[in-house]
């Protein structure tokens, strides 16, 4: 069976997410043919950039209406799509609006729905994918009993992105009437303070309740600056009302994946490892040496993080 892998390609602001050439890597992997929608006001130059990088035939759509991510038109587009080119395997990141999409496009198109994997490939004409499950203790092989469309969405930072390979560009029509939703987004307005998305990040800093309260925060930011990181939260502190829940790392937050994480302040409760385990390498800062942070961590620097944290920052700030 050829197997027909169908790519959504996530971008923002006119910009794509690094995370659309993780996805084609991952494609790639499938050994499937190659097929990439990308939607935006203007496409073309996006999906351009995405055929450089082995994207296969990228369909560029380009309305008015898709300036902004909305649920319900990029659900309807991409299921005109998917209706038109009939993929077997549908991928896309699992990112904020990646999660929402993916669940939408799986039950508009009674499809199997796999979120978060970490891996994919093709087993006689099988497509085998893996998700870690019970907190990431455990790798769950899935497989589509019922050959359905399987919509499966992956993990950021998981995949090398693809340099290049064979793609082209084709401007694909789509019915007017779909481009028209139950609401509309007017505008997006970022929110201050935090300019690298924390699922695309390389470095993360995560301030937990150790930093004792809000006035504290800098101190933390400070160090996050000196190395170009992103800033994460622990749950503790978000629902302190210390920081906006976006910051969020955990069961109930964002799952992140960066080459180094953090961790100044954190016990390291099993509902914030979920979200952040799968880190190339963990520094954790606490004062406590018995805290569970330390059970995962490649680094544990046990001491006062008030004393430690300017000490970093300073010396990061030093050899830039
Ligand atoms: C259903 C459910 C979902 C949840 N989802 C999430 C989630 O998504 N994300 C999440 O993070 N949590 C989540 N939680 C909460 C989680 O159980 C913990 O309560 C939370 O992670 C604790 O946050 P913390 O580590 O910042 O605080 P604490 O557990 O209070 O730890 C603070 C740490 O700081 C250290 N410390 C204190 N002072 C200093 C100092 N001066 N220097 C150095 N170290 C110091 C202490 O030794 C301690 O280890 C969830 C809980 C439930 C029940």
């Amino acid at each position: 069976m050829n197997l027909n892998v169908l790519i959504v390609a996530e971008q923002k602001n006119g910009k794509l997410a690094n995370v659309s050439y993780e996805l084609i890597a991952a494609a790639k992997k499938s050994g499937g043919t190659i097929m990439t929608v990308c939607l935006a006001e203007s496409a073309e130059g996006m999906a351009a950039e995405l055929a450089a990088r082995g994207g296969g035939k990228v369909l560029a759509i380009s309305n008015p209406a898709l300036k902004f991510y909305s649920d319900d038109i990029y659900a309807k587009v991409i299921s005109a799509v998917i209706k038109k080119y009939q993929p077997q395997l549908v991928l896309g990141p699992a990112t904020f609006y990646g999660k929402a999409l993916f669940a939408r496009l799986a039950a508009l198109n009674t499809g199997a729905m796999a979120s978060d994997i970490t891996d994919l490939k093709s087993e006689e004409g099988k497509i085998v994918i893996t998700r870690p499950s019970y907190g990431g203790n455990v790798l769950v092989d899935l497989t589509n009993a019922e050959n359905r469309i399987f919509f499966a969405t992956i993990r950021p930072k998981v995949y090398e992105e693809s340099k290049d390979g064979p793609g082209e560009v084709i401007k694909e029509s789509i019915e007017p009437s779909l481009f028209t939703g139950k609401g509309m987004v007017k505008e997006m307005i970022a929110e201050s303070g935090q300019s690298i998305s924390l699922t695309e990040a390389d470095t993360i800093v995560t301030a937990g309740r150790g930093v004792r309260g809000p006035e504290n925060l800098p101190l933390v930011k400070e160090l996050a600056d000196s190395l170009g990181a992103a800033f994460g939260a622990s749950r503790a502190i978000v629902d302190a009302g210390w920081i906006a829940y976006s910051h969020q790392i955990g069961q109930t937050g964002k799952t992140v994946n960066p080459k180094l994480y953090i961790a100044v302040g954190i016990s390291g409760a099993i509902q914030h490892l979920v979200g952040m385990q799968s880190s190339k390498t963990i520094v954790a800062i606490n004062r406590d040496k018995d805290a569970p942070i330390f059970n995962i961590a490649s680094f544990g620097i046990v001491g006062d993080l008030f004393e430690i944290v300017p000490a970093l920052t300073a010396k990061f700030q030093s050899v830039k």
